[in-house]
């Protein structure tokens, strides 16, 4: 099994908090669209004919792209890789993308899955972090995905926001939640160097909030959700019972995946490779023949901290058989060694073959994961 992942780089505006590579050129698009056609047409050969298990359109804005864009898309990828096999076609969308009409036009395409970033719907901070949408919006985003039959709809929420308070984040969930929605992601903010928000808080125009108040918004997180009835699958993502991401859980397991699109990256199993993060440069290199990209092999030490940084953010850890099997006892003694302070004060659990994070574990799994790498 694979995946194929499209990076959509077009967005009208750029939000404040973002470092993702996106554009506001949105009249590349048709030249996007037939160079994303032959990137993928060149690489037909790149996952081995490993039938498609999952199809994700991000970005930037895939729904910045029209009905006869995706239809191109859609066929190309039909014609080179198949979508017989595919079970889960997702878009992101933003908000003020998705009118009625929009909608419509989705549900006549092959997506069975949205994904929509709403982050907020404390009205000042969306403004605040450049959003294009109100709150209103966001809801009524949702409710017409609902109405035109999306029955797998995620939303994207950021918590740890200028100056945010628990209360503000718990309204916010209870907003989420109330949207009656499968699948939630939840980001703590991060101030990305450059970007907007990270100038605002060098000029100390805006707080960060403090590490106390980051543990008690997680801790509001975890719990709102396990009371809602969702499964705390990974660090940041939670589910109703039968709708976790196929396309992100395939990433924690390291199935191969293509990545299409300038700025994209791709795994085969033992390399990974990145597009270029330009899109008039991707654009005319695609156009005179030839792919501008980059590709590290993975030596083992990178290929371990790979596996103990994604299997360690999913609520089933992994299994220290596999780990033996593919990195030898060296790499499993090594792993249970730093591992075992971390099981004394029970932050992570053996429970039979498997080594997993404790509940009180995912509050500080950020140095638990770099403690177990390699450096
Ligand atoms: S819409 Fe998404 S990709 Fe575009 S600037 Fe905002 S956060 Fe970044």
């Amino acid at each position: 099994m694979a995946g194929i992942y499209i990076h959509v780089p077009f967005c009208k505006t750029r939000c404040a908090y973002c470092d993702f590579y996106s554009t506001t050129l949105s009249e590349l698009k048709p030249r996007y669209v037939e160079a994303l056609c032959q990137e993928l047409s060149m690489r037909y050969n790149y996952l081995h004919n490993e039938p498609i298990n999952t199809l994700y359109f991000g970005g930037g804005t895939p729904s910045q792209l029209s009905e006869t864009d995706f239809q191109k898309i859609f066929t190309c990828i039909d014609n080179i890789y198949s979508l017989k096999a595919c079970q889960e076609i997702t878009i992101e969308a933003n908000p003020d993308d998705l009118t009625k009409e929009y909608v419509e036009m989705l549900t006549t395409l092959p997506f069975n899955r949205i994904s929509i970033g709403i982050q907020t719907f404390q009205e000042p901070t969306l403004r605040l972090i450049g959003r294009r949408h109100t709150a209103k919006q966001a809801i009524e985003a949702v409710h017409r995905c609902q109405q035109q039959g999306f029955t797998n709809i995620s939303i994207d929420l950021i918590y740890g926001l200028p100056s945010e308070t628990p209360e503000q984040w718990f309204q916010d969930l209870q907003m989420a939640l109330s949207l009656g929605v499968q699948h939630i992601s939840a980001y703590h903010l991060t101030y990305e160097q450059g970007t907007r928000l990270w100038q605002m808080l060098q000029k100390h125009e805006i707080a960060e909030v403090d590490e106390d108040t980051s543990v008690e918004l997680f801790r509001i997180l975890c719990e709102e959700m396990r009371q809602a009835g969702y499964e705390h699958y990974e660090i940041s993502n939670f589910a109703l019972p039968g709708y976790r991401s196929r396309h992100n859980s395939a990433y924690w397991h390291e199935v191969p995946y293509l990545g299409a699109g300038p700025g994209a990256h791709s795994f085969d199993g033992e390399s990974r490779e990145w597009n270029v993060a330009s899109l008039p440069t991707y654009i005319e290199a695609l156009e005179a023949g030839r792919r501008d990209f980059e590709r590290e092999t993975l030596d083992k030490d990178t290929q371990y901290n790979e596996f103990i940084m994604t299997r360690l953010r999913t609520c089933e850890g992994f299994s220290l058989k596999t780990l033996q099997q593919r990195f030898g006892t060296t790499y499993h003694d090594y792993c249970l060694l730093l591992a075992t302070p971390y099981m004394k004060r029970g932050w992570l659990l053996q429970k039979d073959d498997t080594l997993q994070l404790s509940p009180e574990g995912i509050f500080v799994s950020d140095d638990i994961i770099s403690d177990l790498m390699k450096v």
